[in-house]
């Protein structure tokens, strides 16, 4: 219904126009060019000179009338109307619309809304006007029962188009940039605070407000382009070219102009969110839903700006939040499980504890290493339920473990978040409570060393608190992090594990060699015990040993393992000499 924008036309007179004479004897204004497209467009569309005689008309309008095209050319267009005088408008007013009924020629009342675009010579007299003609009755039709009146689909206060007909507007203009590989662009508008003017000065000022905003809005728009009224203090523009920059500055300085109610000047502003198609590949409601959401981004960015939907974004958004839903079910499903990687001790060859790795059972993609799914729950609840869950299973772990005769500490990692939490302590103290049998210097918990930093004090008191109900805590990653030494020398953690970065490259970096012996260094400065990540070869471990880390963890002693496992690793272990034996190397015998 919507055509394409008549900005864009060219006003310059057609050579070779020999179309019909106007009637009443004066002589014939050139036409434009754009005459021919007019003729050619699917919409129903007018051109009259100044006093609304009908200069040309499409084969659209002939078929919503009842004859042929051009068949009434040089009539007067108020012939047709069943309200003459509504054209009669405000002389300034160089666009608007309006509601009337046409007469077909059978005599049948056709309800219509007129969108008048004035077009002017070069002394600012008016020459003609392009009309867009909206067939109301064809758009009843399709999306509302015959019963109901044409005032369903224009808002009483503005006598804008409502909801139910930008709605079905959108959807037409949609239909037409596809056949005509064009755009579009859908604009929602909300006033900032109205309900508070509202509040402040009656309801009628209200009123006063949005009508006369509305009127300032329509100046801004081509006569092709749709301003609707869809809620209290909510509009949407429609329209068939890119809402520019510099437009939305323009609909935003209209806005934020002083209006005068009364006695009072009243300023108000707008939050405005903008989709456009085809960038934005949707149909016509999602386009609309997708311009509100720019516009709640908006006024959560500060209100009085605007915010272009993103759809790649939100598309990324979506599959996040379908991840994290999935993730959830994972978590009541029971599709996660415990992998548990030993920790050993090189100088003694005795196994001081495993770590529990979470992973992901998917019955579709297998099995799923924690960096696919943490990053997604990170900062939500979801992270709290994880952590709640891993810290029950450890401990039922740590319970069976013991009726086999295996006693074993076991580490948990707790993400910052959870640790953080204000009843984190209370929580672990629960669930202690809930496995009497395993005593709580079994379990450990490591932190890493990012989480400890951000908030120093509180992660200080919560340590303290975990310390308190006997459970050991590692830092986590160490090195990463940038801590001071003062803040090491101030977190009362009893273990410190150097991040694996630093590991793998010790053999051919000096200076992540240097690293490490500077974390040693500062570990036995402050009294405190060292493990070292990511011990992939037997030269790694000799290295750490030599430099007097003998703590280590990594895949050269042992991968991250099902608990089923675990007991036959720890037969195997002591079979293990060229690891077990690495003390002998003190007295530099085979030392490489
Ligand atoms: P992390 O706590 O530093 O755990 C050590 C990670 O290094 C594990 O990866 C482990 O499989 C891997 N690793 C161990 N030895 C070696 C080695 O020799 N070479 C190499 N290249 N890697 C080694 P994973 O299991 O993929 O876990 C990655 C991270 O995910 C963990 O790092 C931890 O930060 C986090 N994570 C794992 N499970 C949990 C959990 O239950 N809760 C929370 N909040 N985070 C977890
Ligand atoms: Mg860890
Ligand atoms: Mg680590």
């Amino acid at each position: 219904m919507i055509p394409p924008a008549f900005g864009s036309m060219s006003l310059t007179p057609a050579a070779n126009w020999d179309g019909p004479q106007v009637a009443g004897g004066r002589p014939p204004v050139p036409l434009p060019s754009c005459c021919h497209f007019l003729e050619q467009a699917n919409e129903a569309l007018l051109l009259t000179d100044a006093e609304h005689r009908i200069l040309v008309m499409n084969r659209a309008f002939g078929d919503f009338i009842g004859c042929a095209a051009n068949a009434l050319v040089g009539q007067p267009l108020s012939d047709y109307l069943l309200s003459p005088t509504a054209l009669l408008h405000d002389e300034f007013d160089d666009r608007f619309r309006v509601q009337v009924e046409c007469r077909h020629v059978s005599g049948e009342r056709r309800p219509a809304l007129l969108s008048v675009s004035r077009l002017r010579d070069a002394t600012g007299g008016v020459e003609r006007h392009v009309i867009v003609v909206t067939d109301l009755a064809a758009l009843m039709d399709s999306s509302r029962p015959q019963s109901q009146g044409r005032e369903v689909y224009f808002d009483a206060l503005t006598g804008l188009p409502n909801l139910q007909l930008v709605t079905q507007l959108i959807q037409d203009a949609l239909q037409h940039a596809e056949r005509t590989d064009g755009e579009l662009a859908v604009c929602s508008l909300d006033l900032d605070h109205f309900k508070a003017i509202n509040d402040r000065l009656g309801e009628s000022a209200g009123n006063l407000l949005l009508s006369g905003l509305a009127q300032r809005l329509s100046h801004l728009l081509g006569g092709d382009e749709v301003l609707a009224r869809i809620g209290g203090d909510e509009f949407v523009v429609v329209m068939h070219r890119r809402a520019e920059h510099a437009f939305l500055e323009q609909l935003q300085s209209a806005i934020r102009q002083p209006i005068l109610i009364g006695d009072q000047s009243v300023r108000v502003s707008a939050s405005l969110g903008v989709t456009h198609y085809p960038y934005d590949a949707v149909d016509g409601e999602v386009l609309l839903r997708h311009a509100t959401q720019a516009m709640y981004r908006a006024k959560q960015r500060g209100r009085d700006t605007y915010h272009c939907f993103d759809p790649d974004l939100d598309q990324a958004l979506q599959v996040r939040q379908e991840r994290r839903r999935r993730f959830a079910q994972a978590i009541d499903g029971d599709e996660l499980r415990l992998y548990y990687q030993p920790q050993v001790d090189m100088a003694s060859g005795e196994v001081v504890g495993v770590e529990a790795l979470v992973r992901w059972q998917h019955p579709q993609e297998g099995l799923l290493a924690p960096g696919l799914f943490l990053p997604d729950i990170a900062g939500t609840s979801l992270e709290i339920d994880l952590g709640e869950w891993v810290l029950s299973q450890a401990l039922c772990q740590l319970q069976s473990w013991r009726e086999a005769g295996i006693t074993l500490p076991v580490s948990v990692n707790i993400s910052p978040a959870h640790l953080l939490q204000d009843d984190f302590p209370e929580r672990l103290a629960v669930l202690l409570e809930a496995n009497p049998q395993v005593p709580a210097r079994l379990l450990k918990l490591e932190v890493l060393e990012t989480a400890a930093m951000h908030d120093i004090n509180t992660a200080m008191a919560v340590i303290r608190q975990c310390q308190t109900l006997g459970v050991d805590v590692a830092i986590d990653d160490f090195g990463t992090g940038f801590s001071s030494l003062t803040y090491l020398r101030q977190l009362p953690v009893d273990l410190i594990k150097i991040d694996k970065s630093f590991v793998r490259d010790m053999l051919s970096d000096p200076g992540d060699m240097a690293i490490i012996e500077s974390i040693i260094y500062m570990a036995n400065r402050f009294d405190r015990a060292m493990l070292a990540e990511g011990v992939e070869s037997l030269e790694h471990a000799r290295a750490l040993f030599r430099v007097g880390c003998t703590l280590a963890q990594g895949f050269g002693i042992a991968r991250p393992m099902p608990a089923g496992r675990v007991p036959e690793w720890l037969e195997e272990w002591p079979r293990r000499e060229e690891w077990t034996d690495l003390q002998r190397p003190i007295d530099g015998s085979h030392l490489v």
